[in-house]
């Protein structure tokens, strides 16, 4: 956006001086995917001109200046927060059972600890397994499959056959940091991709996810405009259009 799109939008400013800050409070970006995936990203943001800052706690932010717990404050006019989301939990829930980021405990059946007949699911739940000792990751593929086992154990329950325990199959995880670079992790085998290859599998997987065929070709065909032209095709216009006299005797003198 800042080589591209924001100096055809805004012809009159100097995007040379603006300065991107990704501030992360962890020790790394990404740090939920392999270490190879967390240092490539990094990378790659500074290719991208983006000043990365780990180990950053953000503590206020008053309209001009960012402070923090353990380092200086940056000055800043715009701030996009992405620090997360937080679950919506409906009164009545024992509050002993709400931990970090409004999950509540469930059982290895996704139902609420301590409850008869209250099951959570997806990002709102917290399960401990020996394999998630701190809860599963607050992804789309954690909430599918704990919604489809819920279900076949529902139909089980009702069948008087034995529940199964929830187990998550992790296939993997992607991500995407600009134009040709991502960055893939698959667990087994272990492999881990970079760069243009793992951002076409990016794409491919996401084409593929997306409902019906002409949305999927819509989409497409929306990737190879912004690809080819560097651009977007939606425009905001909150200034009012002023047409200059000057443009109308222009367009019949050329014409
Ligand atoms: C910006 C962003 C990017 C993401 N990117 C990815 C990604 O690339 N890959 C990935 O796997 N995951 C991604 N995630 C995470 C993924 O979206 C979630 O893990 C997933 O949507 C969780 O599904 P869910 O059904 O548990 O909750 P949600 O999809 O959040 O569904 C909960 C629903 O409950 C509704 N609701 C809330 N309160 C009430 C109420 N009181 N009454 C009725 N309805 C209510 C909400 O409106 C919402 O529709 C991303 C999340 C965000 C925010």
């Amino acid at each position: 956006m800042k080589l591209y799109i924001l100096p055809k939008d805004y012809p009159e400013i100097d995007f040379s001086k603006m300065k991107i800050y990704l501030l992360e409070g962890s020790p790394e970006t990404l740090a939920s995917m392999s270490d190879q995936s967390s240092i490539d990203s990094k990378k790659y943001l500074e290719k991208l001109g983006v000043t990365v800052i780990t180990n950053a706690r953000v503590q206020n932010y008053d309209g001009n200046m960012v402070t923090f717990e353990n380092m200086q404050p940056i000055g800043s006019r715009l701030v996009i927060w992405a620090a997360g989301i937080k679950g919506n939990i409906p009164a009545g829930i024992d509050p002993s059972l709400i931990v970090r980021g409004n999950r509540v405990k469930t059982d290895r059946y996704n139902k609420v600890i301590g409850s008869e007949n209250v099951y959570a699911i997806g990002d709102v739940a917290y399960m401990e397994t020996p394999k998630y000792v701190h809860g599963h990751p607050q992804v789309a593929s954690v909430s599918i499959q704990q919604g489809s086992t819920l279900a076949k154990n529902f139909i089980n329950a009702f069948k008087n056959k034995p529940l199964k325990e929830f187990e998550y199959f992790d296939k993997g995880s992607m991500a995407t940091v600009g134009r040709n670079l991502a960055v893939v992790d698959i667990p087994k085998p272990k492999l881990h991709f970079k760069g243009f290859f793992a951002w076409i599998i990016w794409m491919t997987l996401h084409l593929m996810l997306i409902l019906g065929v002409k949305n999927r070709l819509f989409v497409f065909l929306n990737w190879l405009y912004n690809y080819f032209t560097h651009d977007q095709s939606l425009r905001l216009l909150f200034r009012d259009f002023y047409k200059p006299k000057s443009y109308d005797a222009g367009v019949k003198k050329a014409s």
